[in-house]
């Protein structure tokens, strides 16, 4: 292609019929007839880009056009103008107008891979991009920051663009306001498509931001409105407002995990959004910090989400705060919201030594709170003295928690036209959300010409393999569903999973595989292993291990029916810069494994790193093992959601041993252990450092094996983990 560029140099510059008034409209073929035909362009100038693959183009567009006449740069045909490799897009100047591109198979050579300035003295104004595409462009190290859009100057617009699979750390579109420019925005970001954007396992996830808490003081004034927000998970804000008087409006937010939050600056409203988490974990609604917020006529429906990640949360703030810590609400408005279905509203959220201003002066009226389950979504962590309570219904609750400005009945819902629901009784009309509501769709976001991605599949298309005892096992790394027999499998080199593998055998350790090799399976870019109904036994390191490169997708291992012995070292070790949504093992049986089981501390450092979202152990049997699970989360910013830990009904048996803990966990968020037996064991270790961890340790049995060790790192009040109906 480069090669083609060059011979296509000399005759690139190509003048098309003539724009009115004296404009050019000029076909570029390569990077050096786009420069020349760029050097100095005039108001009504299009430039178009030839269609094709450009590889590791740098674009600088720089041009003052008016209002009228704006200058373009668009494609050939939308969508077959391909930027890949190391390319990136800078706009400088004043009513410019980019559209038609697509940012694929590649990453930006900079921290962004569209900005809206050439340098930090030369930013675009007036400025718009429109239609463009930015697919899976990511550093090929998650752990290396950047980011997709960074819109700086002011009056700029990002619309009907589409946005998928940012993999690596850094926020998708950030407003950026430098230190010292408090000056409003007044940018636009509408109708775009946000796509999945899986949990990134550390802080730095965010969606969309505008703004950062040095200016977030000074008014923004930027407009969010009309996006679609499909599986935005990357952590716990899915728009982070840290600046002022912004506006939230008209946004869909389908089955994203977190929430849209007010963390800094005040006079933000967020209005008329429509919240839908159908019952996914943690999928929230607004979380209110600071002054004068007002958050009304939004629809939230299905939302799991609990904690900072409750339908609606009103924080606690920070005597004093600093200006990167809780500033205390003030007159906050939150009026005729519907929460639907949905798990929880929590009021002087986080509230504690240092979080101990209460929110004041603030209002919560006509809200509609309804659901099918009898219990009641409040939680009240402090005082909410201050919030003023008048004209809200709920359905009925076996326990109410609020006392005042609630009025409790059956309310029957019945869906819209528009899709929502709303109550069947006329008198309820001017409760809740209103019926005017016209939720965005995916189809009115983003371009029309793109594919926008459908439901992750979860288990390998095709039929079931055949593959006779004795066999090599190479063709599994094909990816698919595969079955064993009963028999021997003996494998001397590692199986390469980098797609969807199902691996089943007879169960009951009628199917055995042992491996000579470093290990028996390598998870790379692109693999989730699933097995079942095996027995492994090997001399490797590691009977599964991730790359030893960093992995932008996440991956997945789900053991069932697997019986693990005589192994020197850990059934599942995880390498850094790798990520696992989840790791689950059920009914298994692990014996004389020297290692641990779930090595999931590969990540060090306090940068709030950690090497898997979601670990679950059920009905499985560890006799003389290391280590049942080894999980690290360093830092202490509150922005993920993981690492999650759960074991239940389990047996464990003469592992780990009175000073070496058989289970280690810290800086875990989440922790339950249930209905386990330990017999002849080291201890449980739990070291809570971030956030606020939810640890429960019930009904358990401890024979001949010392009760669980919790450590506070930085907490100073009263115990938090919940050890109850353990026995000794
Ligand atoms: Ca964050």
């Amino acid at each position: 292609m480069r090669q083609a560029f060059f011979i296509a140099a000399s005759a690139a510059l190509l003048l098309l019929p003539a724009s009115p008034a004296g404009a050019e409209r000029i076909l570029v073929r390569d990077p050096a007839a786009y420069r020349a035909a760029t050097r100095a362009l005039s108001p009504g100038d299009e430039i178009v880009l030839a269609n094709g693959t450009w590889r590791d183009f740098q674009i600088l567009f720089e041009g003052q056009g008016t209002a009228g006449r704006p200058i373009t740069l668009s494609a050939e045909t939308p969508g077959q103008v391909i930027l890949s490799g190391q390319s990136n897009l800078r706009l400088s100047g004043t009513h410019l107008v980019v559209s038609g591109l697509v940012f694929r198979d590649g990453h930006s050579p900079t921290e962004e891979v569209i900005a809206f300035r050439r340098d930090s003295r030369r930013t675009a104004s007036n400025s718009r991009v429109t239609e463009v595409v930015i697919d899976h462009f990511n550093q090929p190290d998650r752990r290396r920051e950047d980011r997709w859009v960074s819109i700086y100057g002011q009056d700029n617009r990002v619309d009907h663009s589409h946005f998928v699979g940012k993999g690596n750390a850094g926020v998708t579109l950030a407003v950026i306001r430098p230190e010292g420019q408090p000056q409003p925005n007044r940018h636009r970001i509408d109708h775009n498509y946000f796509g999945p954007r899986p949990p990134l396992g550390s802080n730095g996830g965010e969606t969309i931001r505008i703004g950062t808490s040095e200016e977030s003081l000074s008014d923004s004034a930027t407009i969010v409105e009309n996006n679609y927000f499909d599986r935005c998970d990357g952590e716990v804000e899915i728009v982070s407002v840290k600046s002022g008087a912004n506006i939230i409006r008209g946004n869909t937010f389908f089955e994203s995990q977190g929430a849209v939050v007010l963390r800094h600056g005040n006079g933000n409203l967020v209005e008329r959004n429509v919240f839908l988490g159908n019952g996914k974990a943690n999928t929230g609604g607004v979380r209110i910090i600071n002054r004068d917020q007002t958050v009304r006529l939004n629809h939230m429906e299905g939302l799991a989400g609990t904690g900072f990640a409750s339908a609606v949360t009103v924080m606690n703030g920070v005597p004093n705060s600093a200006i990167n810590r809780y500033h205390q609400v003030a007159n906050a408005r939150i009026e005729r919201n519907s929460v639907i279905e949905s798990r929880r509203i929590t009021l002087a959220a986080g509230a504690d030594a240092e979080r101990s201003a209460p929110p004041i002066d603030s209002y919560f009226e006509r809200n509609l709170i309804a659901g099918t389950e009898r219990t009641d979504p409040f939680r009240i962590d402090g005082d909410i003295a201050g919030i003023a309570f008048t004209g809200n219904v709920q359905g009925e609750v076996a326990e109410p928690r609020l006392d005042r400005g609630v009025e409790r009945r059956p309310i029957e819902m019945v869906r819209a036209p528009n899709g929502l629901l709303y109550p069947a009784d006329p008198a309820l009309a001017e409760v809740g959300a209103p019926r005017d509501l016209s939720p965005t769709t995916r189809e009115e976001t983003g371009v029309s010409w793109y594919l926008k991605p459908g439901p992750m599949a979860e288990t390998p298309a095709g039929a079931a393999v055949d593959i006779p005892a004795g066999s090599a096992l190479d063709a599994v790394g094909e990816g698919g569903t595969f079955r064993l027999a009963a028999g021997d499998y003996r494998v001397s080199t590692p199986i390469v999973i980098d797609r969807p593998v199902h691996l089943s055998g007879a169960g009951d350790r009628q199917t055995r595989i042992a491996f000579s090799g470093d290990s028996l399976f390598r998870i790379e870019e692109g693999g989730r292993l699933s097995l079942s109904g095996l027995a492994i036994t090997g001399t490797g390191a590691a009977a599964i291990r991730t790359s030893a490169q960093p992995m932008i997708a996440n991956y997945a291992i789900e053991l069932s029916d697997i019986a693990v012995s005589n192994l020197p070292g850990d059934v599942i070790a995880t390498t850094a810069a790798t990520f696992a949504d989840d790791i689950r093992i059920r009914a298994s049986r692990f014996e004389n494994v020297r290692g641990t089981v779930i090595a999931a501390h590969s990540e060090t450092g306090g940068a709030g790193l950690y090497n898997a979202e979601e670990i679950e152990i059920d009905r499985s049997d560890f006799r003389r093992v290391g280590r049942i699970a080894d999980v690290f989360r360093g830092g202490r910013d509150e922005s993920t959601f993981g690492p999650r830990f759960t074991m239940a009904n389990s047996t464990v048996e003469g592992s780990g041993a009175p000073d070496a803990p058989a289970l280690l966990l810290s800086g875990v968020q989440r922790t339950e252990i249930d209905d386990n037996r330990f017999r002849g064991s080291g201890p449980i270790s739990v070291t809570h450092s971030v956030g606020s961890p939810d640890t429960r340790i019930a009904n358990n049995v401890f024979e001949d094996t010392p009760l669980p060790q919790v450590t506070e790192l930085y907490w100073q009040g009263p115990a938090r983990a919940v050890l109850t109906g353990n026995s000794q």
